[in-house]
């Protein structure tokens, strides 16, 4: 149910997670969360670096705030989003060397970088039945939330894309454990919500990728929508659902981004009130569609991109949700980034910079709107060093 977002017109956030600071050396290495804050050091570095994550998003004027996803430690091609839920979880073991390679992505070559990403990412193999582990997502979320009034979204990969990484040995089909693995993650979901945790994102539904597949049936794509709705049925949290083509070291998976429009029907029957599109790296070239596919969900659209180092102009950032405000009212409409910054794929800086030219441009279309802007104190002329050309004082 809408909670966060139900009275705000075009509020601003990022997808989730947030470079790490450089002074931030410490992990969790597969340690419980809260067993990990009983060491000094780690505890220590973990909530200054939330602190901080949490502080640069208040200085940018962000609307809604995230950790950072500072739970992940620093791995190759950002594994941690996958693995920190399976180094947790009951019923996996050992490993499946994958370096020989994968042939699920055949087209991944040695010399291309998702080639080191995928022998790096060693897959766990499941051999039970799949049980809940120290997960401790209300603590995580409760650390992050105390630090700040502004309401902080949780965020967690879906069940459905986790089963991607896992070896499975013990279920007769992938379906099997999907299923069982929702209502794994459904309980860990059901307690954060009870907790307080007001919005709770889940990621990467595998619609938008196995749709651009020929041999996927139109009741593949229904079962990942039936499994999606288990795993956040009852869930008394506002849900985003978020979507976009690949992050694996700020990398795309396609160099010219798809379209969704196969997949698009499919992710509007998701139990969410949000659903978030890739549209900055696309020019936001699938959001006409939503002229032909008529949805009351609020659309979260990505006007900033996580693959490109150069940092969006406010005008072109403008850009993007001007030609969303064609088909989807302000009302309906949320300003994001088209995935998370990640943990070592772009520079710290450049993300504050982006999460700052995000506010800029919308901004910009608040003022035609006639909405009231956010403050951005990171870019307060009053508060930078030296004299501002064409402000007041200035020379
Ligand atoms: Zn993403």
């Amino acid at each position: 149910m809408l909670k966060v977002t139900r009275n705000m017109v075009l509020p601003t956030t990022i997808t989730g997670s947030y470079p790490k600071p450089n002074w931030y050396t410490q992990g969790l290495h597969g340690r419980p969360f809260k067993v990990a804050l009983g060491d000094s050091l780690f505890r220590e570095q973990y909530l200054d670096a939330v602190a901080t994550i949490i502080n640069e998003q208040a200085m940018a004027g962000l609307d809604i705030v995230t950790d950072g996803d500072a739970r992940f430690d620093l791995a190759v091609g950002g594994k941690s989003w996958f693995f920190y839920v399976l180094e947790r979880l009951g019923g996996l073991s050992g490993r499946r060397d994958l370096s020989p390679g994968w042939s699920g992505d055949f087209w991944i070559r040695p010399g291309h970088i998702l080639w080191e990403v995928q022998e790096a990412y060693q897959p766990p193999v499941v051999v039970d039945k799949v049980t809940r582990g120290p997960l401790e997502y209300t603590s995580i979320w409760k650390a992050a939330q105390r630090m700040t009034e502004k309401p902080v979204k949780f965020g967690t990969i879906s069940a459905q894309c986790l089963v991607r990484m896992m070896w499975n040995q013990s279920y007769p089909s992938d379906k099997e454990l999907i299923l069982d693995l929702c209502d794994v993650m459904n309980e860990e979901l059901r307690e954060l919500a009870q907790a307080g945790c007001p919005l709770i994102q889940i990621e990467e539904p595998r619609h938008h990728f196995v749709a651009l597949r020929e041999e996927t049936t139109d009741k593949d794509l229904q079962f990942f929508t039936e499994a999606f709705n288990r795993e956040v049925k009852g869930v008394e949290a506002e849900i985003w659902v978020h979507t976009c083509w690949g992050n694996p070291s700020q990398q795309r998976l396609f160099w010219e981004p798809p379209s969704y429009e196969r997949a698009l029907p499919y992710l509007l029957e998701l139990d969410t009130d949000v659903i978030t599109f890739e549209c900055a790296s696309s020019g936001g070239k699938d959001l006409p569609l939503f002229r032909k596919y008529q949805t009351k969900k609020k659309i979260a659209i990505g006007v900033v991109s996580h693959t490109n180092t150069v940092i969006e102009p406010p005008e072109v950032v403008a850009n993007v949700i001007r030609k969303a405000l064609e088909d989807i009212p302000p009302e309906r409409l949320i300003l994001s980034t088209d995935c998370g910054f990640g943990r070592e794929g772009l520079s710290r800086r450049i993300a504050f910079y982006k999460c700052i030219a995000l506010v800029q441009g919308a901004n910009l279309i608040r003022r035609e709107l006639k909405l009231p802007e956010a403050p951005i104190r990171a870019a307060d002329p009053r508060l930078a060093f030296g004299q501002v050309p064409g402000t007041p004082g200035a020379a």
